[in-house]
């Protein structure tokens, strides 16, 4: 190795570790194959050694080791993230946060955990107490709340509540720095803003406070439609009334179903289908709107949000991906953001320009109060040429994208900057560079003796 282990791990004491090769290769992996580009960027990167902390008495001590000798450390959540946001690009400290996952407290629309709970979990914790998560990604079976927030923007729950990054939906996070003494910082407010989707490049998370909503009873239902514009239209209409209560609307164009196995015998052959998660006071009213639409309701059931089973919410958002790679390995995707005003229209230009190339599927999500979709097409891959071809026609026609074939905060985020914010309080809590290092391209250090 390139960095001073041994001295590291006399520094760290008692802290357990692992040096063992398989290990170490397993974990210093997330779900970057995804990409075909990042797939040969990032095969051969690995961590020098795991570190799992029991506390943040723990974190504190890695965090100094790493400072004192130098050593990149890198957080490592859940590992779904896409974009090798945990991969250590420099190698050093992976520090696996499985262990830090107590429920600290909750009380009413409440909850402060420790950053390495899985989501899962979070929701098992409060749901008895009648609350749950206001919104959560596809991999809620599997991610943690840390690297939802270091890394993730939102998912099931956002239709209703916005993305990770709207006011009010981090309430407060606590994180240690990167320096010879380490701090402890407390982000209230807005504040905590500064290490959402950072790519742990601001701060290790020890422990988050999440609003919550409450805990309904959800009904899954499947729409089937002729036409997938009509599927988005539905979805629009339900997502633009106020009094049906939902947490998720997915219109997803033929042929993806075809790849649902879970869900084929509700997907009938060639037709578009709506995947939505309805509450169940509201369901009379979703039937009587859809009655002013050209679609059939071919399943309606209670949600079964057990670790046992598949969930329908397991065929939105990125997992529609996973279950098309189930079946074809040629594919790839993109994340994108309709225009609010030009959802129907948008999607429908992309379809007619890309009929058999790309395949559509839309969440809705509510953004700064307007309601619009996002969408993480599936895309038959040719060369990567091709796929910068397809982002610019998407983005000649006001779609937004965030870039999922490339490794930087800033390359990947919708506006193609880091926030000016999260840049600055990266100098605070992290002078050398150390955290994640190669994931935020426009931060030099100022300090002598930093590693870029
Ligand atoms: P990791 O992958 O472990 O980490 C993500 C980032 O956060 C990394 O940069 C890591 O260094 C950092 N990090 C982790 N923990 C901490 C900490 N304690 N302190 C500081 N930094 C930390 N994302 C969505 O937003 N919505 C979706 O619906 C969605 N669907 C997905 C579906 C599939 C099939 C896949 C593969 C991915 C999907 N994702 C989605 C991406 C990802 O699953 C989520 O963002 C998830 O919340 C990441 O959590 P994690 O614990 O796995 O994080």
């Amino acid at each position: 190795s390139r960095y001073p282990i041994e001295a590291l791990l006399a520094d760290i004491g008692d802290i357990a570790t692992s040096l063992d090769p398989a290990d170490l290769r397993r974990k210093s992996r997330d779900y970057y194959w995804y990409s075909p580009i990042l797939a040969t960027r990032l095969k051969d990167k690995v961590a020098d050694v795991i570190v799992t902390p029991r506390d943040e008495a723990d974190v504190i001590r890695v965090a100094a080791a790493c400072y004192r000798h130098r050593v990149p450390l890198t957080v490592r959540g859940g590992a779904t993230g896409n974009y090798g946001q945990c991969v250590p690009l420099e190698g050093g400290v992976l520090l696996d946060m499985a262990a830090m996952n107590r429920i600290e407290w909750q009380q009413p629309g409440i909850v402060r955990v420790q950053a390495g709970a899985k989501l899962f979990d979070i929701d098992a914790q409060t749901r008895p107490l009648g609350w749950e998560l206001r919104m959560h990604p596809s991999t809620k079976r599997m991610a943690q709340i840390g690297g939802f927030v270091a890394g993730g923007s939102g998912g099931i729950g956002s239709v209703t509540f916005g993305g990770m990054r709207e006011p009010g939906n981090i309430l407060a996070a606590r994180i240690v720095t990167v320096e010879e003494r380490p701090r402890v910082i407390e982000l209230r407010g807005d504040a905590a803003q500064k290490i959402s989707r950072a790519y742990g490049t601001t701060g290790i998370i020890t422990a988050l406070e999440m609003p919550l909503a409450p805990a309904l009873p959800w009904i899954d239902v499947i729409v089937a439609f002729d036409d997938f514009a009509e599927s988005i239209r539905f979805g629009r209409a339900i997502a633009m009334a106020d009094g049906v209560v939902k947490k998720l609307l997915a219109p997803i164009e033929w042929p993806l179903p075809q790849n649902f196995a879970g869900l084929r015998q509700y997907c009938p052959d060639g037709k578009a289908v709506l995947l939505g998660m309805i509450g169940s006071m509201s369901i009379e009213s979703f039937e009587t709107l859809l009655e002013a639409f050209g679609g059939t309701l071919t399943y309606k059931a209670p949600s079964e949000d057990v670790l046992t089973k598949v969930p329908l919410y397991e065929h939105t958002w990125n997992h529609c991906t996973l279950q098309t790679f189930k079946v074809d390995r040629n594919i790839t995707y993109l994340q994108v953001l309709y225009p609010h005003d030009r959802v129907v229209e948008s999607a429908a230009e992309i379809g007619a320009r890309f009929e058999g190339e790309v395949m559509q599927h839309l969440e809705f999500i509510r953004i700064n109060g307007l309601m619009t979709a996002s969408g993480i097409p599936v895309i038959r891959f040719s060369t990567p040429e091709r796929l910068y071809e397809i982002m610019a026609a998407y983005e000649a026609r006001g779609i937004m994208i965030a870039n999922p074939h490339v490794l930087t905060l800033e390359d990947g985020s919708r506006y193609k900057r880091v926030d000016a914010d999260q840049l600055a309080f990266k100098h605070e809590v992290d002078p050398l560079g150390l955290l994640n290092p190669g994931k935020m391209r426009s931060f030099v250090p100022r300090s002598p003796g930093a590693l870029q």
